[in-house]
C-alpha cells in the first residue's frame, strides 16, 4: 500500500470517528445498566494490610501455569528463575506495585510515605471488554458475574484490551500464536473448592474472597471504626474459618471504596490508605463504558447514521486527499 493510500485511510477512520463523536455521547439513550448477580463473589484487597510480600503473585503465576517474567536486563543470567513482574502483562495476570515518595519512611502516607497495590482484573458488573468482543469471547457468568475468557472463541483482535478502563487484558506477545490473557478468579480452582491462590496465600487478609455485598459492609465496618483501635481482620474468605484471623490496629484510610461506583460498579474493591490516583487506580467516571457505547451503537445503527458517517468521513478525506497529491505533483 503506498503512502497516500495509507494516510487516506488512516484520516478516513479517523474522520468518520470523529463525525459520530462530535455528535456528543450525552445525546444518546444509555442501555440500561446490569446489576450485581445475585451471587457476586468478588475481592476485597485492603492496601493498609499488604505487606508487599508478593506471595499473591507466585500463587497466581503458579495456579495459572503463567511463566516467569523478568525485565530484559537480566535476560543473559537468572533466566527464567525468578519473577521480577512489573506490570501486567501477557505472561502475568496479578502484580502489586508501589507507590513512593521523598524518604519513603512511612507506610500508608502520601508525603515521605509507600504504599501497595494490587492490580488484576476488577470483575467489573457490567465489562466493557464483554461488550466489546465481536465473537461473545468474554463471558460473565450471570450468576457470580466472574468474567472469563474463551481461548477457543477469541480471533485476537484486542478490542477488550483498547475497551477496559482498567487495562487489564493482555496480549501475549511473546508467543507467535499468542492469545488474550487476564485474571479469570481462579474459576479452575473454585470448582474444585479451593479459595483464589491469590486470596488462599496472603498471610494478612490484604486480599479477602467472599460474596461482594459482605465484603462491601466489611469494608464499610473498617471505615466507620476508628483509626487506632484494635480490629479483626478475617483472612482466606470472609466468613470461613479455614485460617485464623489476627488483630492490628486499624489504620487511617481513605474515605472511599474503590469498586463501588467506577464505570458501573466492579467486583472487587479497594480500601487504600492514600488516595487511590497516587496508585495509579484509575479516576473512572460512575456510569458503565458497556451501558454508554451499547446504547450509542444502537441508536446509531437503528438510524444508519453510523455507515453515513463513515460514508462522509470517507469522502471528506478523499476530497482533500486527492487536492493534497495534485498539489504534491505541481
Ligand atoms: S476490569 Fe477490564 S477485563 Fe476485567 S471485567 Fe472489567 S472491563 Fe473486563
Ligand atoms: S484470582 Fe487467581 S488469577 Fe486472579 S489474581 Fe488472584 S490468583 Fe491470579
Ligand atoms: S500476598 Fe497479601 S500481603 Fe503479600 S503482597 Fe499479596 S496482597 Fe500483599
Amino acid at each position: 500500500m503506498d503512502k497516500h493510500r495509507r494516510t487516506f485511510l488512516k484520516r478516513a477512520a479517523g474522520g468518520a470517528a470523529a463525525a459520530v463523536a462530535s455528535s456528543g455521547a450525552g445525546a444518546f439513550p444509555r442501555r440500561e445498566e446490569l446489576p450485581l448477580p445475585p451471587n457476586a463473589i468478588g475481592m476485597l484487597y485492603d492496601s493498609t494490610m499488604c505487606i508487599g510480600c508478593r506471595a499473591c503473585v507466585d500463587a497466581c503465576k503458579e495456579a495459572n501455569d503463567m511463566p516467569v517474567e523478568q525485565p530484559a536486563k537480566f535476560s543473559d543470567w537468572n533466566q527464567d528463575t525468578w519473577d521480577t513482574a512489573e506490570d501486567l502483562s501477557g505472561r502475568t495476570l496479578n502484580v502489586i506495585q508501589v507507590y513512593a515518595d521523598g524518604t519513603k519512611e512511612h507506610k500508608d502516607e502520601v508525603e515521605n510515605g509507600y504504599a501497595f497495590v494490587k492490580r488484576h482484573c476488577l470483575h467489573c458488573v457490567d465489562p466493557s471488554c464483554v461488550s466489546v468482543c465481536p465473537v461473545s469471547a468474554m463471558i460473565k457468568d450471570p450468576d457470580t458475574g466472574v468474567v472469563t475468557h474463551d481461548r477457543d472463541a477469541c480471533i485476537g483482535c484486542r478490542y477488550c484490551v483498547y475497551g477496559c478502563p482498567f487495562g487489564v487484558p493482555q496480549y501475549e506477545f511473546h508467543d507467535p500464536f499468542g492469545q488474550i490473557t487476564k485474571c479469570q478468579f481462579c474459576i479452575h480452582l473454585q470448582k474444585e473448592g479451593r479459595l483464589p491462590a491469590c486470596c488462599d496465600v496472603c498471610p494478612t487478609g490484604a486480599s479477602l474472597f467472599g460474596l461482594v455485598e459482605e465484603l462491601q459492609k466489611e469494608a464499610e465496618q473498617r471505615l466507620a471504626a476508628k483509626p487506632g483501635e484494635p480490629y479483626v481482620f478475617p483472612r482466606g474468605k470472609l466468613g470461613d474459618d479455614k485460617y485464623p484471623p489476627h488483630e492490628a490496629p486499624l489504620p487511617e484510610y481513605e474515605p472511599y471504596v474503590y469498586g463501588v461506583t467506577e464505570s458501573g460498579g466492579t467486583q472487587v474493591r479497594y480500601l487504600t490508605g492514600v488516595p487511590h490516583e497516587k496508585l495509579g487506580l484509575p479516576e473512572v467516571q460512575a456510569a458503565s463504558f458497556a451501558s454508554i457505547a451499547e446504547g450509542m451503537q444502537h441508536t446509531l445503527y437503528k438510524g444508519m447514521i453510523a455507515p453515513l458517517a463513515l460514508l462522509a468521513g470517507l469522502m471528506y478525506f478523499a476530497k482533500r486527499s486527492t487536492r493534497q497529491d495534485s498539489d504534491d505533483e505541481d
